[in-house]
């Protein structure tokens, strides 16, 4: 059996074909749903999920999220004191989710289609492809969220001929793509995206609406756990705001209260920026598919976030049609996955084109930049060439040198849309000596040739003296040798993922420490007594005493989070 499996970000989820419809598996915690973080526990074994996403507060040196973002990159995450590969992370929660879907189907399951964004390069997949070799999967095939989104909602059975705009806003990125289908073939004819603006973004206005409008002092801002509360109870307000009434995020601060009411109509007029973001990548992709709204046949919603009325409007809008939302759209990527494994298992492959004539990426170099207070900062990233350019390309930027008497230049090559460097992925690097003297001469005009095979040429020429430099980057990433896949599998399963049966308590007293840590004083130790006689239940193996002390606790923390101190009585 091939289940399919939606390696998001933020989420990931895992699904299956059965009794001839694409359905979810739960995880351990019954939730479809399982955050896409990694932890690894003080006696070595590793947490997944929700467990996981709360210890990257209470134990950040050893947790890791949004590894998603640098796969393929050949950059490694620190963990617990040793490094791990964006592959590897990966490859754990491919595990974890594996095993939910074993408990669910009870039989061992070997084979996966795994889901990638649109644009994820060449080294992209490759890398998602060795995650699920890490994780003992042999991945049947990749398929495009896109796509999957498409597949779906059935639109592989629609008309022969139709075309599509799959509009997918999750955690932290925004994904636009145009679908097209011809003579039974699915094909990505454009994508475009943000990936600086996703749902996170909503969170945080009504953070800093809460800093603005609640009186709350403005040295909270620095209470790093004061800060942690507010974000929590600020995503619950996201969702309450889909509703009509007015909410009121109301928390504690070193013993006042300090509350702001919100409504929708307020919380629409704090959004218009992002909203308006959101239009860029639809005319793009539009632009690039050579498409006009008006003869899509359909618009897909996709991601979390587009469960905001706000965004949905938008959508509405921009399109003028109601998209198709009837799927949750946090669901609907791993739906379409398993639609697609049941099409192999029948043996009717749909098959799904990746767009190879454009490239995904935008490439550029690192600059400085100057202040309005006359400072000089490095790191921010100027971009040659354009993501979606179609390939073959050439461009070129023009570049001066900062310093007055620099005697060379080194040029920092990255990939990625990313506004500073450090966010983007390095390709390579070029030093180039060239001639200045008091603050004159020494430009570059740098031109990156782009060709069909993913292969990128960068050439710097010095103006003045017409001086040529070439440097030829290969692989627009780095994948691991199959000797390295060998070692990292020994070393990978040395890593044991923490048992199922009791991932629910486990993730309770995950919850539970984090909690303590945004405490202080008399309640840290109140609270601390709470957790203590759920352990002590824990120890007991008493599976009564384990839940009415696992319900207590929760009852506990729900009533800290939402106020910040503890009202009950000490234990
Ligand atoms: P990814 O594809 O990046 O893994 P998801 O599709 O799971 O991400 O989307 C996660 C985002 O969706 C988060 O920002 C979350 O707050 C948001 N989200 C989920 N449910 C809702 C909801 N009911 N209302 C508003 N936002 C939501
Ligand atoms: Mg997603």
């Amino acid at each position: 059996m091939i289940i399919g499996i939606d390696l998001g970000t933020t989420n990931s989820l895992a699904s299956a074909w059965l009794h001839g419809k694409p359905t979810l598996i739960p995880n351990a915690l019954g939730e479809y749903l399982t955050p896409s973080c990694v932890s690894i526990d003080e006696d070595g074994q590793v947490l997944v999920g929700r467990a996981a996403r709360d210890r990257l507060q209470t134990h950040p040196a050893r947790s890791a999220s949004v590894f998603k973002r640098y796969m393929g990159s050949g950059r490694a995450l620190d963990l617990a004191g040793k490094g791990y590969h964006p592959e590897e992370l990966s490859a754990l929660v491919l595990r974890s989710l594996k095993a939910d879907a074993e408990a669910m189907l009870g039989h061992e399951i070997t084979e996966a289609i795994i889901t990638v964004p649109a644009y994820f390069s060449d080294a992209q997949r490759k890398a998602t492809r060795t995650a699920g070799q890490l994780a003992g999967l042999k991945v049947d095939r990749l398929l495009n969220e896109p796509t999957a989104a498409a597949l779906a909602y059935g639109l592989h059975e629609a008309a022969p001929e139709s075309q599509f705009l799959v509009f997918d806003l999750g955690g932290g990125t925004f994904d636009v793509s145009v679908l097209q289908m011809f003579e039974g073939v699915m094909e990505v004819r454009a994508s475009a995206g943000d990936n600086m603006l996703g749902g996170e973004d909503f969170t945080q206005l009504l953070v800093h609406g809460y800093f603005a409008h609640s009186g709350v002092p403005e040295t909270a801002l620095d209470d790093a756990s004061f800060r942690q509360r507010l974000i929590a109870r600020a995503d619950i307000a996201k969702r309450e705001l889909a509703g009509n009434a007015p909410v009121t995020i109301a928390l504690h601060w070193r013993d006042e209260e300090y509350s702001w009411t919100t409504d929708a109509t307020q919380f629409a007029r704090s959004a218009e920026a992002l909203l308006a973001r959101l239009w860029r990548p639809v005319e793009g992709a539009l632009r690039d598919a050579r498409i006009p709204a008006s003869e899509l046949n359909n618009v897909v919603l996709a991601g979390g976030a587009t469960r905001m009325p706000l965004v949905r409007q938008q959508a509405t809008r921009m399109f003028g049609r109601f998209p198709e939302s009837t799927l949750d759209p946090d669901h609907v990527v791993a739906l379409g996955a398993a639609v697609q494994a049941g099409l192999r298992m029948k043996d009717a492959a749909l098959d799904d084109i990746v767009m190879t004539d454009v490239c995904p990426y935008s490439m550029g170099v690192e600059v400085a930049q100057h202040l309005p207070d006359g400072s000089r900062v490095s790191g921010f990233y100027s971009v040659v060439i354009e993501r979606n350019t179609v390939v073959p390309t050439s461009r070129v930027g023009r570049y001066h040198p900062t310093a007055a008497n620099q005697t060379a230049i080194d040029l920092q090559i990255y990939q990625g849309e990313s506004r500073l460097v450090r966010d983007n992925i390095k390709l390579g690097s070029i030093e180039v000596p060239i001639t200045r003297r008091n603050g004159q001469g020494g430009e570059v005009d740098v031109r990156f040739t782009y060709d069909a095979n993913g292969l990128l040429e960068v050439e710097v020429v010095e103006i003045a003296t017409s001086a040529r430099h070439q440097l030829l980057i290969t692989s627009s990433g780095h994948e691991l040798s199959q000797a390295e896949i060998a070692e990292r599998l020994k070393i990978l399963s040395a890593l044991k993922i923490h048992p199922r049966d009791t991932l629910a308590n486990r993730s309770l007293l995950a919850e539970a420490e984090r909690v303590f840590q945004l405490l202080l004083g008399a309640n840290r130790d109140r609270f601390g007594q709470w957790v203590g006689l759920f352990e002590q239940a824990l120890a007991s193996q008493d599976e009564r005493l384990i839940t009415d002390r696992a319900a207590q606790l929760r009852r506990v923390i729900a009533q800290i989070e939402a106020n910040g101190f503890l009202e009950l009585e000490p234990v």
